[in-house]
């Protein structure tokens, strides 16, 4: 039988609860178990992949090329698991699925309502899951705050899935925001009562209390939440702020928040074991160096557009003992002022990250360009990839103009063009190039050294690609292309020989990117830096 954990919140979104399941999770594997992750969505989108990230941060990108919901990336990297587009469940999936089998007349002659039918759906939704995934554990985090119209059905399901199951083996987790006054120090649990009474309006008693807070909870706020919440003072557990997020499973097992867990859903109690996470915690939390990465994009605005990829670069850091120190740049400063642009040389590596449309992109040009003229160690990903081509077009094989047709499509050289498959498509969602596809990588290359191997399988969105009309003129004037398609027409990896470090790739290293075991092309990027600072003649990887 699975045991079912579901997640809500209270008071404001954005308290870490994408954290707080994922260390769930990470303390029942910890202890032997296997676990596996849902994400509710309740927005009305089918999938994040057509908002833009300031309204909701960076898409993910799965296997299985779903465009899902950023705590996704947090689930896979704390529990290395590779989910698929079904784990993340938004309002707009449901209704679409429950609007078609009305419109097929699985439903005929009945009225279709919210209660049962869109709360069937969603419960088969999880169901089908847990029965799928052969796991011990289903966790189910329910995004948003309670309270939320939006969320009312999710929540209704997730009461009805007790009634079903039992309460053996249901467990509802509440995490809320405890704020700290400024003026008094004082910490209020008020809110977090109220949103415990919210829930509880609502049919859901929590089993557990996880306050979010800037420090440990004193025992008088403690007591508060037990007493005001109903639970036991051993079910309150708090998160407070730590230097990293990946310490958050630790600090909270210690509280005795995994053993609870497993107590109370009739697990055997065993001893966590946590050697390789602890290791890859103290590597981040104890480095030898720093390194300065200038982050030139044009969301720099707000840190989740590019948490993957921030991640990414900390994992490679750890594997490197150093500290990444990221500052994002707005691209487009560059183009206001392109003496700026020269302030490029106080960093390390200069970093190229996704994007679209042609805000900011000259600014970005003038970055890589910078970059490859004053040897600084270089990554470019997807857009990144796809500029580098650009730059590289119009300042080394002198095609003035160079540029992509989504930037301007009436350039004289569209070295970047949208692919044949794309031609014709009116949707935007779910329609890009998406998800895992193969890649050949070239022996002999800075590509196969890092990857170490021939044959590479990464994730990928994206619309446009280097256009093969211009391949030999690329070629011919030194820009290697050491990845490509099984099929030979489509570049997948750049690189310039002559360089310090100057790679780039069309597909999103940094989803595969895991605590211990950074991605290839990111742990390249991040060595080069260090070792370019360290003064060696060229980066030395393993
Ligand atoms: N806008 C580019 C494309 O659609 C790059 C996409 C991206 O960076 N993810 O091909």
């Amino acid at each position: 039988m699975v045991k079912y954990v579901f997640v809500t919140g209270g008071v404001l979104s954005s308290v870490g609860k994408g954290i707080v399941t994922s260390s769930i999770g990470k303390m029942l594997q910890a202890r032997g178990y296997k676990v596996t992750v849902i994400k509710i969505d309740p927005y009305v989108n089918v999938d994040a992949g057509t908002m833009n990230p300031y309204m909701h941060g960076e898409v993910y990108v799965t296997d299985d090329g779903g465009e899902t919901d950023l705590d996704l990336g947090w689930y896979e990297r704390f529990l290395d698991l590779n989910l698929k587009r079904e784990n993340n469940i938004t309002t707009g999936m449901v209704y679409k699925d429950v609007i078609e089998k009305e419109r097929r007349g699985d439903f005929l002659g009945r009225c279709v309502q919210i209660v049962p039918h869109v709360t069937d759906e969603i419960k088969r939704r999880i169901r089908s899951i847990a029965k799928k995934s052969n796991v011990d554990a289903l966790l189910t985090e329910v995004g948003g705050t309670v309270g939320d119209i939006e969320g009312l059905p999710f929540l209704e399901a997730i009461r009805q899935m007790r009634l079903e199951v039992g309460y053996g083996n249901t467990l509802y987790v509440h995490v809320a925001l405890v704020p700290i006054l400024d003026v008094t120090k004082e910490m209020k649990t008020k809110p977090l009562q109220h949103s415990v009474n919210e829930l509880r309006r609502i049919g859901i008693q929590p089993d557990i209390i996880v306050a979010r807070c800037n420090k440990m909870i004193t025992k008088e706020a403690l007591r508060k939440i037990a007493l005001f919440g109903t639970i036991p003072k051993e079910a309150v557990f708090c998160s407070y702020t730590v230097e990293s997020i990946y310490q958050v499973p630790l600090i909270l097992d210690k509280q005795g928040m995994g053993d609870f867990i497993c107590r109370r859903l009739g697990f055997q109690q065993r001893k966590p074991n946590y050697r390789e996470w602890e290791a890859f915690v103290n590597a981040l939390l104890n480095p030898e160096h720093e390194v300065k990465i200038a982050l030139v994009g044009k969301y720099a605005g707000l840190v989740d557009s590019y948490v993957s990829m921030n991640e990414a670069l900390r994992h490679a850091g750890a594997a490197c003992r150093t500290k990444v120190s990221i500052q994002y740049i707005e691209a487009e400063r560059f183009e206001q002022n392109p003496k700026e642009v020269e302030s490029l040389k106080n960093f390390d590596g200069i970093f190229v990250p996704y994007g679209f449309g042609p805000r900011g992109t000259e600014g970005k040009l003038m970055a890589i360009r910078f970059a490859r003229e004053n040897d600084i160690p270089f990554l470019g990903i997807c857009y990144g990839f796809q500029l580098s081509v650009i730059e590289f077009a119009r300042h080394v094989c002198n095609l003035k103009e160079a540029n992509s047709t989504e930037i301007n499509p009436d350039t004289p050289y569209p070295v970047i063009d949208l692919m044949p498959e794309q031609r014709g498509i009116e949707y935007k969602g779910a329609t890009m190039r998406l998800g895992v596809h193969k890649i050949i990588v070239k022996p002999g290359t800075i590509a196969y050294t890092l990857y170490k191997n021939g044959e590479i399988y990464e994730r990928h969105r994206h619309r446009f690609e280097v256009n093969l009309d211009y391949l030999e003129k690329l070629e011919k004037n030194g820009l290697v292309f050491s990845g490509k398609s099984a099929d030979g027409r489509r570049m997948e990896i750049l690189e310039l020989p002559n360089h310090f470090f100057f790679f780039a790739s069309q597909f999103h290293g940094e989803f595969k990117s895991r605590p211990g075991r950074p991605d290839p092309e990111y742990y390249g990027f991040i060595k080069a830096c260090l070792d370019k600072k360290l003064g060696k003649l060229k980066p030395e990887f393993p």
